[in-house]
């Protein structure tokens, strides 16, 4: 059959973590898969723009920037972040549906992708005639228990929140209740029915993207391809694509590179909590006193404090400041100097994962951050903060193997001592030589399932095709 080329409009929501993962399955389409690509994004700050440019290199992409939409006069301000990103996303929709219907360039668009956060945006493409896809920049076990949600029996859900008993996802390992979602502790509350409605929703769609791999995740990677162990529910067909992760672009080194340049091979850890991470001033003065204590070199990028909300620079990673500096304890610069590197904000993660230098890195385990450091064969400490991070901790230290974990104080503070024994688990000990050969081999994994007899470039490929056959049937 003659098929034709289909045009993939990409719809990323506010926050690093979202854009950067949609900006890469954006190149991918583009450079492996013959797709005409358009990526809008929708920012809350200019800033988030701005990082954008020096994070990534877009020059290749035909990107559309969202005028910044602000709802903070719409909600109350201790609004939940997910409530303030869906607000933004539903004001974007009349600038998306009139940019994608006053594209002129052949082809036509034909397909929408979406990430959790886009899902209001579907009916806008099927009134468009266009395919709906939602690419799930996650675990493949995290999109299973989303998917499975939209048909999970309340009675399950309510003994897992009361009864604190693990939540079962057939085909897929249980979720623990300590590493469970904030939604789920609430049956019937604003966050649960949220969830329920995006998760009808993600199951309606055309298709569904993962950001993983068979190796990575066998069991629930089978289970949502072959669906019916799930409940049998999805529309369409769900494809494991990944990993899909920024790697260096290479260009002028900055000082934390340059410095890494100067440093022995895999001596270095790397210390950052992902685009919104935020900690209290007590836990930054843990975490500095910490890494003194660990006699080991660092770089660690550091934001201003935020007293009880650990997602606080989400919206606006640069939060208004110039540096972050001023906050950590009197003298620890000083007393670090040819050690360790502090950057204030915004680090060029990637780079530094990569450099040969950095040997471990203590992270708030986003799924991004996890894929970057496993395709850098970096082994981590796993230290979550919200959202499904904790899901992916349990994944990279009890499953995988490569990472040690934080113990959790339930709210209180980690100690020093704790943090300087983190680590050197993964720095100094025999621990850490086994989880660097076993990421050294995940990685090897991730780049096979890419390569053109890879699993993922497999998956993609018949994505593409499904496209483009709707493409020809439909003489778009
Ligand atoms: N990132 C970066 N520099 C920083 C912090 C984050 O380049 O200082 C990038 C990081 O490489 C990753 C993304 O921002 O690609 C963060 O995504 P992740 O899923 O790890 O966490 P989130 O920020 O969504 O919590």
């Amino acid at each position: 059959m003659v098929t034709s080329k289909a045009h993939a409009v990409l719809l990323a929501s506010p926050g690093m973590g979202h854009i950067i993962p949609m900006v890469e399955l954006g190149k991918r389409l583009l450079t492996h898969h013959s797709f005409h690509v358009t990526i809008f994004l929708v920012t809350t700050t200019t800033s988030t723009s701005q990082i954008l440019q020096q994070t990534s290199n877009l020059s290749s992409l035909n990107i559309v920037h969202v005028p910044p939409i602000d709802v903070s006069h719409k909600l109350p301000p201790n609004a939940p972040i997910e409530l303030r990103i869906e607000l933004t996303m539903l004001h974007s929709l009349p600038f998306l549906r009139s940019s994608i219907t006053s594209i002129n360039t052949l082809p036509p668009p034909s397909a929408l992708i979406v990430d959790m956060f886009g899902l209001q945006a579907l009916p806008m493409a099927r009134d468009l005639s266009m395919l709906t896809y939602v690419y799930f920049a996650t675990s493949a076990w995290f999109a299973a228990v989303t998917l499975y949600f939209s048909v999970a029996d309340k009675k399950i859900m309510e003994t897992h929140a009361e009864s604190r008993e693990p939540l079962p996802i057939p085909g897929c390992k249980p979720v623990r209740f300590e590493d469970t979602l904030e939604a789920f502790l609430s049956p019937g509350g604003a966050m649960y029915e949220a969830c329920l409605e995006a998760a009808k929703e993600s199951v309606a769609a055309d298709g569904i993207l993962v950001n993983t791999w068979e190796d990575l995740e066998p069991a629930a990677t089978k289970a949502l391809r072959e669906n019916g162990v799930l409940g049998g529910f999805t529309k369409g067909e769900v494809h494991a694509v990944g990993p899909l992760v920024k790697k260096a672009e290479g260009g002028k080194k900055g000082a934390v590179l340059q410095w890494l340049d100067g440093q022995p091979d895999e001596s270095v850890i790397y210390v950052s909590f992902g685009s919104g991470g935020t900690m209290s001033e007590n836990q930054m003065r843990e975490v500095a006193l910490g890494l003194e204590l660990s006699r080991q070199r660092f770089v660690w990028v550091v934001r201003p404090p935020c007293e009880g909300d650990a997602s606080g620079a989400f919206f606006d990673v640069a939060s208004g400041v110039d540096s972050a500096v001023g906050y950590l304890p009197e003298g620890f610069v000083e007393r670090t100097e040819g050690v360790g590197v502090v950057v204030s904000l915004w680090a060029p993660q990637a780079e530094i994962l990569e450099h040969p230098a950095t040997g471990g890195f203590v992270t708030h385990c986003g799924w991004n951050s996890v894929l970057e450091s496993v395709e850098s064969g970096v082994p981590m400490v796993a230290w979550p903060l919200y959202a499904e991070q904790r899901m992916n901790a349990f994944m990279v230290s009890e499953q995988l193997g490569v990472a040690v974990r934080v113990a959790e104080k339930g709210g209180g503070v980690v100690g020093r001592e704790e943090v300087a024994e983190m680590v050197r688990r993964v720095m100094v000990d025999e621990e850490g030589v086994r989880m660097r050969k076993k990421v050294k081999e995940l990685k090897l994994s991730g780049e096979k399932a890419l390569c053109v007899f890879g699993s993922s470039h497999h998956s993609l490929s018949q994505m593409t095709k499904h496209c483009q056959v709707y493409v020809s049937q439909n003489k778009l």
